[in-house]
């Protein structure tokens, strides 16, 4: 398969098989039900005007307003957004979260432009895409947008409309009158971590004699290892774009995010020994968390990876054919539709902040966060067990359950 959208086509067919989908909603759920491609023209710093590509997929809204994030990189692909829209839908789904699948995208390098030309950019998605508001397509934020790009959407959303209407774009600060939910930052790597906690149970490891290997140590990667760490894990090695490092006998992760925040990188870090990168996921463990890149886990690798457990941090780390043979292997892999669904349920925490004026303290949002997440692996564990297929299934088939109940109550089917 020699892209995202259809790998991710891919897992809707199996699942739906599995379901015994109508042929008809199984079509209707093939393609997104809008897709919008636009351009967006930024007057450049030396005068010059530049033209930029940018898409908005919406896959399905039966399941409530279409939502989320928005990316921003060099070689984006219509085809990725397609793909990422219909894995919203799926988390949504397996969250319990009342919102369709919703993705958007700018192809454009942040790291050329200033910070004049990307708040032009930013600021010119949101007019030429034209937004509907919080009952109709909420953007958020993903790869090369953060709090302040959705600080400046909001601003831009706003300014078009005449009202104030925070509950209409998700990410943003939690600062007053902007209305950002409390923990979302940290919550996508707690929910990975609270993922590996649940399964280390069930798979009789017991923390502190249980080593974790995770590609890639920024948002996601840092604070699931903080996480862990904090529950007596053993993290024995950690990897990002510049290189590997390892400590057999568990690294300090206080002392390495100390040293990532004073260099930018994991490398030169006093408490480890250097690795080979491409080793990295080889690497003998009982738990490898890829948190960095899409198609890391492949046919040409999965073979030879010695954890006993995947948790998938990152979206599609694994390529299907990789997954068929960890599957032969016997390899459990928490899938990232599953693993990584507690950024988009903050997400629905801070719409519903943002629609009510209630603000929630850090431990409220901490204390919802854990019932939805754990409500979410329970139900995937069960269907896991009554149908006897992968988790990865179960998590597609438990969402489209879902959204099928949806699309045939409403009567289009
Ligand atoms: P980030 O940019 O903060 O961190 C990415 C990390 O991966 C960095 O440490 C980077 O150096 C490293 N990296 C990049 N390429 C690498 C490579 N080839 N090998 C090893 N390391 C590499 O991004 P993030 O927000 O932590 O997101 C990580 C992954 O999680 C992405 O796949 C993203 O789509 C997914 N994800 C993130 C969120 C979120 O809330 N941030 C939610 C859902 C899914």
């Amino acid at each position: 398969m020699n892209n995202v959208w259809e790998e991710a086509k891919y897992n809707l067919k199996q699942a739906a098989e599995i379901m015994g989908m109508k042929e008809d909603l199984l079509e209707r759920l093939s393609t997104p039900m809008r897709f919008t491609e636009f351009t967006i023209p930024v007057r450049m710093d030396d005068g010059t005007r530049k033209i930029f590509m940018a898409y908005r997929s919406n896959h399905q809204d039966a399941t409530g307003p279409t939502k989320d994030g928005t990316r921003v990189r060099p070689d984006l692909t219509p085809e990725e957004i397609k793909a990422l829209s219909l894995f919203m839908s799926i988390k949504h789904g397996i969250g319990n979260i009342p919102a369709g699948g919703g993705k958007g995208g700018i192809k454009a390098d942040p790291s050329k432009l200033s910070e004049g030309e990307y708040e032009r950019l930013i600021r010119g998605f949101i007019r030429k895409l034209k937004p509907k508001g919080a009952w109709v397509d909420v953007p958020g934020a993903d790869i090369g947008t953060g709090k302040q790009a959705m600080a400046w959407m909001l601003d831009e959303y706003e300014q078009i409309t005449g009202m104030h209407c925070p509950a209409a774009i998700n990410d943003k600060p939690a600062v007053l009158g902007i209305g950002g939910s409390k923990g979302g930052f940290e919550a996508t790597g707690w929910g990975v971590a609270m993922c590996t906690v649940e399964a280390s149970k069930e798979m009789g490891f017991e923390p502190k004699n249980t080593s974790i290997v995770i590609q890639g140590f920024g948002q996601v990667g840092s604070i699931t290892a903080r996480t862990l760490y904090d529950r007596s894990f053993k993290i024995t090695a950690v990897s990002d774009i510049n290189g590997a490092i390892y400590n057999d006998e568990g690294i300090h992760i206080d002392e390495l995010v100390i040293h990532v925040e004073k260099t930018g990188t994991i490398r030169g870090f006093e408490g480890a020994r250097t690795m080979d990168a491409g080793l990295l996921l080889e690497k003998d463990c009982h738990i490898l968390i890829p948190a960095a890149v899409q198609d890391v886990i492949t046919s040409e690798n999965a073979g030879r990876i010695r954890a006993r457990l995947i948790v998938e941090a990152a979206n599609a780390p694994t390529t299907p054919e990789a997954d068929s043979i960890l599957e032969q292997r016997g390899i459990r892999v928490i899938p990232d539709v599953l693993a990584n669904a507690g950024g988009c349920i903050v997400c629905d925490f801070e719409r519903i902040q943002g629609l009510s004026g209630d603000y929630w303290d850090e431990d409220e949002v901490h204390r919802r966060l854990d019932k939805r997440m754990m409500s979410a692996y329970s139900e995937a564990k069960a269907v896991m067990e009554e149908k006897g297929i992968s988790m990865r299934r179960a998590v597609w088939v438990n969402a489209l359950e879902k959204i099928v109940e949806a699309m045939e109550i409403r009567g289009w089917s």
